[in-house]
């Protein structure tokens, strides 16, 4: 029988390697999908792809692992991060869990002029981008960062990452996105207020800066997400 589930884990994975699962993990795997010692399951990293792996032994708390065979290499994500406002808790929940399945190598909250909520919990955020990849049969869980703030990470500015500017101003459709650079990209998303005017002038004035419409209506700041990535990837991404 085929294993479904999936883990991921933050060991190295190599031939005969034995893994330890974290408590949560063990009693996921042996009080809910009641595994047993010499079933087969699925574990991935973020570098050494996914493997198929043997329980050599096991309870409820701890679950030991060995490495059987190498079933996929790792997929990198394209070169794009994401710079979303927090909204509510499970909106918030929402973006990350659907920037990991469309693909996004780094996830950054953000606090900008009119963010309505001003902490995260970076932790359990972490947690979602982990379940996703596990759930979407991805190997790469993007990192989920602590809280950055918006003009000063404009100011430092890598020099060679693009600005993908999703600006609600700009409500006329894009006819010149096949016009933008390929490379590095980061994409930003305004909380529910929107960007406020001096943050607006901040991103029209950075030299990296292009400016993007999602269509004639505004949306909501979960779903430009998910549009903003989905036309990203169907343009830049590793959809194409
Ligand atoms: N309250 C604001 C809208 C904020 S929508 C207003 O009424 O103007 C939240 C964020 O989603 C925006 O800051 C923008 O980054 C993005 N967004 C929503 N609709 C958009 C659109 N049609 N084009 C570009 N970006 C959009």
């Amino acid at each position: 029988m085929d294993p479904k589930i999936r883990l991921y884990v933050r060991d190295q994975l190599c031939d005969a390697q034995i893994i330890s699962l974290e408590r949560n993990q063990a009693n996921y795997l042996f009080a809910v999908m009641r595994q047993k010692v010499s079933d087969h399951i699925l574990i991935f990293n973020n570098s050494d792809g996914e493997w198929l792996a043997e329980i050599i032994s096991g309870s409820k708390r701890v679950v030991r692992l060995r490495c059987l065979n190498k079933i996929r290499p790792s997929l990198a994500p394209p070169d794009v991060w994401l710079f979303f406002s927090p909204i509510k808790k499970s909106r918030t929940d929402f973006i990350v869990e659907k920037a990991t399945e469309l693909g996004v190598a780094k996830i950054f909250p953000t606090h900008s002029e009119f963010t309505n909520s001003e902490r995260i919990n970076q932790s359990r955020l972490q947690a979602h981008a982990i379940e996703a990849a596990e759930q979407c049969g991805g190997t790469y869980v993007p990192k989920v960062h602590t809280i950055c703030k918006l003009i000063d990470t404009l100011e430092n500015w890598p020099e060679a990452r693009n600005i993908f500017f999703c600006n609600e101003d700009n409500l006329k459709p894009i006819r010149n996105l096949s016009s933008f650079p390929n490379g590095a990209w980061a994409i930003f998303i305004g909380p529910e207020g929107g960007f406020s005017q001096n943050e607006k002038n901040h991103f029209l004035k950075h030299p990296k800066t292009f400016s993007v419409s999602l269509g004639p209506r505004i949306l909501r700041a979960d779903t430009a997400v998910v549009s903003a990535l989905t036309l990203w990837q169907s343009n830049f991404g590793d959809w194409i």
